[in-house]
């Protein structure tokens, strides 16, 4: 049975908080999975660690971690202090993640978010492969840590690496390591890809998660994502991976500004009511 995660940040207006309080929250709304950010818990302490793995053992949720690296730790940067930082920082992340038993870091752990090319360069060709050269040394420490990194194909106004899942496909398999992996991500899908079944099956085996959300991000069921058409395409895959709410519906703070909410989407939203609903469809209709 497919696991369905949710994301953290759906409830919260700034990146760093404390994620304890929502393994037991996204427990009791139907979720098996929660998606925490991976910046923050690689500068947590190990006692804290410790404490938060214990926690989603006791509740039988697991746990995945997101990331959009900031410009100062841009892995794909070609100045060599800021991609050596980056790596140093995921490094960093990807021990911390191996120390509670490993997992999967998502996002743009290949470049930084949100990001454009630099004003004076027309060729993404060199960030390109400062990116892959600075991939080729993390996975090592990603297959030394039971560690998956997923590149996230993420769209042309928040990111210009990696936009549709050819762009991807091309990456990992260059990388050929099983710790570099493909998410999507329905949002990013509905602007970029011709179809976004065919994108599923096109990353076939090399697709380790799904991020959902409608085409306005609000949550999954209350807007018009084929959703049949993306079940049809994970079952032909054969598709086992978790599938990761990411909705964001209202403005405010730093989560606000990076994902570019500048209104409310849904007044006076009652958080708990929509994400309990929103598992409840996705569950009956992607993984029952
Ligand atoms: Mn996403």
């Amino acid at each position: 049975m497919r696991k369905i995660g949710m994301y953290y940040a759906f409830w919260t207006r700034e990146w760093d908080v404390d994620f304890f309080p929502y393994i037991e929250k996204v427990r009791n709304l139907g979720f098996d999975q929660l998606e925490i950010n991976g910046g923050t818990f690689a500068l947590m302490s190990p006692h804290e660690r410790k404490r938060l793995e214990d926690e989603a053992k006791r509740r039988g949720i697991a746990i995945s971690y997101g990331i959009g690296l900031t410009a100062d730790h841009d892995v794909s940067s070609l100045d060599e202090e800021v991609r050596r930082n980056g790596i140093r920082f995921m490094r960093d992340m990807i021990e911390a993640v191996g120390a509670s038993g490993g997992g999967m870091i998502g996002g743009t752990v290949h470049s930084a978010w949100p990001s454009t090319l630099p004003k004076n360069a027309a060729d993404k060709r060199p960030y390109l492969d400062q990116s892959k050269k600075s991939m080729r040394e993390m996975v090592k420490i990603a297959e030394d840590n039971s560690v998956i990194l997923n590149v996230e194909v993420i769209n042309r106004f928040e990111q210009y690496l990696l936009n549709t899942c050819d762009e991807a496909l091309s990456y990992v398999e260059d990388i050929g390591s099983s710790s570099c992996r493909i998410l999507l991500d329905t949002f990013h899908m509905n602007i970029e890809e011709d179809s976004i079944g065919g994108a599923i099956r096109k990353a076939g085996k090399h697709l380790a998660a799904l991020h959902l959300g409608e085409t306005n991000r609000k949550p999954p069921g209350l807007g018009r994502m084929p959703w049949q058409e993306i079940r049809d395409a994970l079952d032909a895959i054969g598709f086992d991976g978790p599938l990761v709410m990411e909705p964001f519906i209202a403005k405010g703070g730093r989560v606000g500004r990076d994902v570019a909410v500048w209104r409310d989407l849904i007044p006076n939203p009652d958080y708990d009511g929509l994400a309990r609903d929103a598992a409840a469809f996705v569950r009956k209709i992607l993984c029952e």
